[in-house]
């Protein structure tokens, strides 16, 4: 086997999947095409470059998922994680990064160590020989793209996410909520309560239908084309186009009826979709929307059943690309058809620098451990790492899969602890005290077959 390990793409992923690789003694050259090919959101020629906001988002490593994350990527040694602890701004409880000297530095140190080489230049195909991980991004080069297209089939890469926000299962109201599939479609039981339904009366719709059109909506940035299809137009645009657009396409009321108050004929109904296999995540159905993150929450707690709803993420369009990974990837990041080849970061269907980072953070360490021949096992599914890689190697819906952040929902519940609201405090600490203990453990287990 070919001992280099070649990474395509110099971001959050590649750069942390290099730096990984290198320091367990594998040589590593990281293609990147910028300075000479740009794209329309990096401004420099720097690897790690962040391309908008500033933030790594909430630093909590006991309430909060993504802190959860951080604290992992610190204890695997990660240079992403230790570059912006050193460019920390002031921001209160989140990890705000200063951007120009955080890349810089990533730049320089990348460049200095021995083991690594960056060449410049746009990758075009996927490679037979060697190992490769693609770490190409939200803005995966056009020709790369084909190339992906071109072994995956193209509806496996799609070029603009269309993300419908995510509840919590236990802040649904299931006293106003029920499940029923339309027209009570499907072979199993399972498959005919497979969607949570919410009524909503005339004077509720239209009251929804007022706050869509009246909410604070983002733009595309500059650059994005909106070139999304007909098929994932935001709900306000479909509400911008008649007042009964939404009644007719994905809140119509036909083929269900109340189980609460079977007489009540609903005007309107907003359809729940379980979004991954533990059951602990449903997605609105046909919700995706351009409105502000804030503007989201008012609105959809509008929706009855959904009043004191918890969001896992919020809905959003962008122009993203990203494969289809719980149907090509293994849980080693490898694409199943040539294991050659891993992907990392973004294109996998995560979401963030923070989330891109660390897969770029475990697919240099599964690609570098292959090239050594200590192969490593899986990462535990309790850890924030094994979560996302669980979600998007397997867990997720593969039809209706979308990128995802790391969040609490993405984790086996424990039993024992208190559902609801009102556990929440205690949930997320046990979350967080399991997920370290598993994490520690899976990284000790590393150092044991490292030595062996
Ligand atoms: C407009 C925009 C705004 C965003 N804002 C935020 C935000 O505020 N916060 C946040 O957390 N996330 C944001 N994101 C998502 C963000 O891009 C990711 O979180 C993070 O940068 C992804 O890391 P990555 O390593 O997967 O991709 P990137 O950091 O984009 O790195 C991919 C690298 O691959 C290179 N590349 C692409 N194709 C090729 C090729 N064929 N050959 C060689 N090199 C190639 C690119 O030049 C790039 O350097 C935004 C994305 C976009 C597009």
């Amino acid at each position: 086997m070919e001992k280099t390990l070649h990474i395509v793409g110099g971001g959050m992923a590649g750069s942390e999947a290099a730096w990984q690789a290198a320091e367990m003694g594998v040589d590593v050259v990281i293609h990147e095409m910028r300075p000479q090919v740009g794209t329309f959101a990096h401004r420099t020629g720097n690897l790690a470059e962040m391309v908008c906001s500033n933030s790594f988002r909430s630093d909590d490593d006991e309430q909060n998922a993504v802190g959860l994350l951080h604290w992992e990527m610190r204890a695997a040694h990660g240079l992403v994680m230790a570059t912006a602890d050193r460019h920390r701004l002031p921001a209160g409880g989140a990890l705000a990064v200063d951007r120009d000297p955080f890349s810089e530095e990533i730049t320089a140190r990348l460049r200095a160590h021995p083991r690594v080489r960056v060449e410049a230049g746009e990758i075009t195909e996927l490679p037979t020989e060697g190992q490769w991980i693609f770490a190409t991004g939200p803005l995966t080069s056009t020709a790369l793209g084909r190339a992906i297209q071109a072994e995956t089939g193209a509806e496996r890469l799609a070029f603009f996410d269309a993300i419908a926000p995510i509840v919590y299962a236990d802040s649904i109201d299931m006293d106003v909520v029920w499940a029923q599939s339309r027209y009570d479609k499907g072979e199993t039981e399972a498959e005919r309560k497979a969607y949570l339904n919410c009524p909503m009366t005339k004077p509720q719709y239209e009251a929804f239908i007022d706050a869509l059109l009246a909410a604070d909506k983002t733009e595309f940035h500059e650059g994005e084309t909106a070139g999304y299809f007909d098929g994932c137009l935001p709900i306000e645009v479909m509400a911008e186009r008649g007042r009964e657009t939404l009644r007719h396409g994905p809140m119509k009321p036909v083929g269900l009826t109340n189980a609460h108050r079977p007489e009540d004929k609903p005007y309107a109904v907003v359809q729940l979709r379980r979004d991954n296999a533990l059951g602990t995540l449903f997605n609105i159905v046909g919700f995706q929307t351009k409105m502000k993150y804030g503007a989201q929450t008012d609105v959809f707690r509008m929706i009855p059943g959904l009043e004191n709803a918890s969001f896992a993420r919020l809905g959003g369009i962008h122009r993203n690309t990203f494969i289809n990974s719980p149907t090509l990837l293994d849980d080693r990041m490898r694409l199943r058809a040539r294991p050659n080849i891993r992907f990392a970061g973004q294109v996998t269907g995560v979401e963030g620098y923070v989330e891109s980072a660390a897969m770029g953070l475990i697919a240099g360490r599964f690609a570098a451990a292959e090239i050594l021949g200590r192969p490593l096992p899986p990462v535990p599914q309790d850890t924030a790492m094994g979560a996302l890689i669980h979600h998007i190697t397997g867990g997720a819906e593969a039809k209706t899969f979308q990128p995802m952040n790391v969040n609490f929902g993405l984790f086996r519940p424990i039993e024992d602890v208190r559902g609801g609201r009102r556990g929440r405090k205690d949930r997320y600490k046990a979350y967080t005290d399991r997920a370290k203990a598993a994490w520690q453990g899976w990284l000790a287990g590393e150092t044991v077959a490292a030595l062996a």
